[in-house]
């Protein structure tokens, strides 16, 4: 078979899983996914089967038509593991899960692939194939291409045990939530609609559980401090003592794949193709963050706990569990800003209208709601044009459902390729709402979220349009991945932007400027704190993967290190670690976040702030950024868009603004 015909051949067949019936049966997930490897396995052999000098047209193209069959199945797998109604369903697509990674475990230690992409002659190809190539064979270079054929079998077997270990993690997290008891006086400080969604049964008892959408009010609202309690710790324990063992076999196999690679560790191994670099450049990272915000965040906790001892003279100190209830306290008090008068003016439905337009308008693109749903009928399906001409497709499904994964996530659904295929992408977010009599009102924390999701959402699909499914989307260096999320949180801040949706759901009337003005206040207290929160879990996230685990007790870790790092109280019986689902995808790499903040807010500032949507840097930003998907390196990207490296000061001036405004001096 040439060419041609093995790629015409794998665009064959549907391209949705669910639609074949694979959201409700488990063998038609199963057979949907074996034609997927089918197509990927008939792709390499063809690529082996080239004879002649090799080109990127000869033999990329066939590689790459291999790398698309396996990321279309391991999209869908992951997507209907996270929502798939029936559990035999997302048992089944765990497994499928597993099964292509292992499929992807095989093909990264391939010689013969690698030995057939390292001959194809790149002295014609453009800069994004040749980035695609190199890139490529780097990769291969640190899974062990180049070992005898027992290493690569047995790091084979360790992928195995590893991708077994991360799934098994992540679901235990996904299905394990607890529910809690409380009495009606219990609750007091929470919104009336959380009470009237929550009523007490016969013997006066009212259950909560540890999905968002009842945890989090909680933690910021309850003013009982035992109620808090019991919460923080069903939600930190959901997932353990399961997770506890299998985070150190996790961590015991990781580095066992490290030292077998030649690496020290495997922060080294899984930074070595990262924009970092290195597990030492994280550390220097982790130093910069350390000292720009330790002054801040002592003062924003000093503040806080000289506040509640003026309510609560008896209070010696604030515990983790009561943090988020005394932030809100005091940016009430400081600001004259209570969290809870915005959310009527955040209705799910006008919120996810005014995400839609902002994204709309910034990027030059039109969203179409479409007659159709996905996986589930509460599941609502979008068409994104330009110009007329359809260019992806996205799917939005926003709302708890049982069984479906706990978390706020973007994923691609379909990766996109120039001319094969349109990219599809998908929010599977916990916002209130999702039934007729729940206008799901939103707490501005959950706003800026569904920016950072959409911001997501909006690379995979401009990113989307590459020649090349390895280099599409999401497909930028992992620690490149939250920029685009990121820099779009920031327009949350923007008045004019947020009145254009912001509207009371009963009376229609328009978020007023002076209640933004005191909002984006009290938001940007506690910003050094936050700052300090992600060193934590950064820290943490590193600190688990550059030594050796053997004899690691997670406990006395993350107790120390918290201590090390924050000023509030460690609380007893906090297993943190067992439901901190990051260490699977992210593993040592957590430090992205913080990383992509700095330069997300560069990238902000780059925007004129009387003019967000209208001015040209939107489009530069969509040209230089979004739609280069993976095609060269992050580092590129930003000295494209920026003419520079990125700089720490728009982060520090933001970490600062608080102290900087007219009411914190008025205020003392
Ligand atoms: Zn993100």
């Amino acid at each position: 078979m040439g060419a041609e015909t093995v790629v015409a051949g794998a665009m064959t067949g549907e391209i949705h899983a669910w639609e074949l019936g694979g959201a409700e049966s488990a063998e038609a997930l199963t057979r949907w996914v074996d034609a997927r490897i089918a197509a990927h396995e008939a792709a390499l052999a063809a690529l082996l089967a080239v004879r002649g000098p090799r080109s990127p047209e000869n033999s990329l193209r066939l590689y790459d038509a291999a790398i698309e069959q396996l990321s279309l199945a391991g999209a869908q797998a992951g997507v209907l593991n996270s929502v798939a109604p029936h559990k035999a369903v997302r048992d089944q697509a765990q497994m499928e899960a597993q099964r292509i990674a292992m499929a992807g475990a095989a093909l990264s230690l391939n010689r013969e692939v690698y030995e057939a992409l390292a001959a194809i002659s790149l002295d014609r190809a453009d800069p994004a194939t040749r980035h695609y190539v190199e890139r490529t064979l780097l990769s291969y270079r640190l899974a062990g291409v180049d070992k005898d054929a027992d290493t690569r079998e047995y790091l084979k077997a360790l992928h195995q045990k590893a991708t077994k270990y991360s799934l098994d993690f992540s679901r235990n997290i996904q299905e394990g939530g607890k529910t809690i008891a409380a009495t009606q006086g219990e609750l007091d400080g929470l919104p009336p609609d959380y009470l009237a969604r929550h009523q007490p049964d016969a013997a006066g008892q009212i259950t909560l559980t540890t999905d968002q959408p009842d945890m989090q009010p909680v933690m910021t609202f309850a003013s009982s401090s035992a109620l808090r309690e019991r919460m923080f710790l069903a939600y930190n324990t959901r997932a353990y003592p399961a997770n506890q063992q299998i985070l150190l076999d996790l961590l015991g196999t990781r580095q066992e794949i490290a030292t077998v690679l030649g690496f020290r560790n495997w922060a080294d191994l899984a930074t070595a193709d990262q924009m970092m670099g290195s597990a030492a450049n994280v550390r220097e990272f982790l130093a910069k963050l350390d000292a720009a915000s330790r002054e801040g965040a002592q003062r924003e906790h000093e503040m806080v706990l000289e506040f509640a001892r003026k309510r609560q003279p008896a209070l010696k100190e604030i515990d983790i569990t009561s943090r988020g209830y005394w932030y809100e306290q005091f940016r009430r008090s400081a600001f004259d800003f209570d969290s809870q008068s915005v959310r009527p003016y955040f209705p799910y439905a006008k919120v996810e209208a005014g995400v839609l337009e902002t994204a709309a308008k910034l990027f030059k693109v039109q969203f179409r709601r479409l007659d159709a749903s996905g996986w589930d009928p509460s599941v609502s399906v979008f068409e994104v044009a330009e110009g007329g001409k359809v260019v992806g497709r996205f799917y939005l499904d926003m709302h708890p459902r049982e069984g479906k994964d706990k978390w706020f996530s973007a994923a691609p659904v379909v990766t996109g390729v120039r001319g094969r295929y349109l990219p599809e992408a998908a929010l599977i977010c916990n916002f209130p709402g999702g039934s007729a009599d729940d206008p799901g009102l939103m707490q501005y924390s959950d706003v800026v979220t569904f920016f950072h999701e959409f911001g997501h959402l909006m690379h995979a699909i401009l990113g989307g349009q590459t020649e090349w499914a390895g280099v599409s989307g999401f497909a930028t260096e992992g620690d490149f991945i939250e920029v685009p999320s990121q820099m779009l949180e920031e327009f949350f801040r923007d008045e004019k932007l947020l009145q254009s949706f912001a509207r009371h759901h009963e009376t229609g009337e328009v978020l007023p400027s002076e209640t933004i003005r005191k909002m984006k206040l009290a938001g940007s207290f506690g910003r050094a704190d936050w700052v300090r929160s992600q060193l934590y879990y950064t820290t943490l996230s590193l600190d688990l993967h550059d030594q050796d685990p053997a004899g690691l007790d997670l406990d006395a870790k993350t107790k120390q290190l918290y201590q090390s790092l924050q000023p509030w109280t460690w609380c007893e019986g906090n297993r943190m670690y067992a439901s901190f689902g990051h260490l699977t995808g992210y593993s040592s790499n957590y430090y992205t976040y913080a990383f992509d903040k700095v330069i997300a807010l560069d990238f902000f500032a780059q925007f004129d702030p009387k003019d967000l949507l209208g001015c040209e840097t939107g489009t530069r930003y969509r040209k230089l950024v979004l739609e280069q998907g993976g095609s060269k390196p992050g580092r590129e990207m930003v000295r494209d868009f920026l003419g520079r490296d990125e700089e720490f000061s728009a982060f520090s001036k933001w970490m600062s603004e608080e102290f900087e405004s007219e009411v914190m001096g008025a205020r003392t």
